[in-house]
């Protein structure tokens, strides 16, 4: 909140969030092989998630869906106080929170998920927090730079010299998450914070969609069309080129 004066009034303004009124669009997708869709997206007033639930069966889907409802609820009541290292952890620790007591009462320890959220602060930055392999993008002056990194093995490998970004696109370490929120993992992994530096085009997804398509498809069909547009053509260009998994995203248009 803030205050201001007005004539010999003094009034309080609500913060609106600068994002509330950029575009955005989520879409998701079950794919061609999978039984249920385990990812959970929101797109709502400056404020986008996208997460990838593990542990098959129902165990997936709810811990997706009550990782981004804990998240939603603890990012809409922090921004306008906290630092984006202090919400965003609250946001992640809340999340894991509810995955832990979600599995409690599905008797399911082993669901778990991945989760990226993308906020406005009350400064008008936008910020991500990432955890797992869910990834984000930003397209911005004719050039796609992820700005997340993959909590996973072949991640790892690739940051230690051992085998090259375009082999960790078919390394089997790609499927083993070093960090994520899991039921029965008390372990606090803190999510890393990336801040979005000026206008583009952000791109929140799971793995479902990168596993299919090469960072210069993703950049085409990123860059092409309304966020609308560009979110269906993703989603279908990942289905038509396998649809292994289950595809996620959510585009916003940052103004910068
Ligand atoms: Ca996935």
């Amino acid at each position: 909140m803030t205050e201001a004066m007005i004539g010999a009034r003094m009034i309080t303004v609500t913060e609106r969030f600068d994002g509330a009124g950029w575009p955005a669009t989520a879409r998701t997708d079950v794919g061609r092989v999978r039984a249920n869709n385990e990812d959970a997206c929101a797109a709502e007033p400056a404020i986008w998630l996208v997460a990838d639930g593990l542990g098959g069966h129902a165990g997936g889907e709810l811990a997706s869906a009550a990782a981004i409802a804990a998240a939603l609820r603890t990012i809409t009541s922090r921004r306008a106080d906290g630092s984006a290292t202090e919400v965003l952890n609250e946001a992640f620790a809340a999340a894991h929170e509810a995955v832990r007591v979600e599995g409690r009462r599905q008797d399911m320890a082993s669901m778990g998920t991945t989760l990226v959220a993308a906020y406005v602060d009350a400064g008008g930055r936008t910020w991500v927090g990432c955890l797992g392999d869910s990834r984000a993008y930003f397209w911005s002056g004719g050039d796609l730079e992820q700005l997340t990194t993959d909590d996973n093995y072949a991640a790892d490998l690739v940051a230690a010299g051992v085998i090259t970004h375009t082999e960790a696109r078919t390394h089997p370490g790609q499927f083993m998450l070093t960090k994520a929120l899991i039921a029965d993992d008390n372990a606090w992994y803190p999510p890393a914070v990336v801040p979005v530096v000026g206008a583009g085009r952000l791109l929140l997804c799971s793995d479902g969609l990168n596993s299919e398509l090469a960072d210069s498809e993703i950049a085409h069909l990123l860059a092409d069309g309304d966020v609308t547009q560009s979110a269906d053509a993703l989603v279908r260009a990942a289905v038509n080129a396998g649809g292994r998994d289950n595809v996620t995203v959510v585009c916003i248009d940052v103004p910068g």
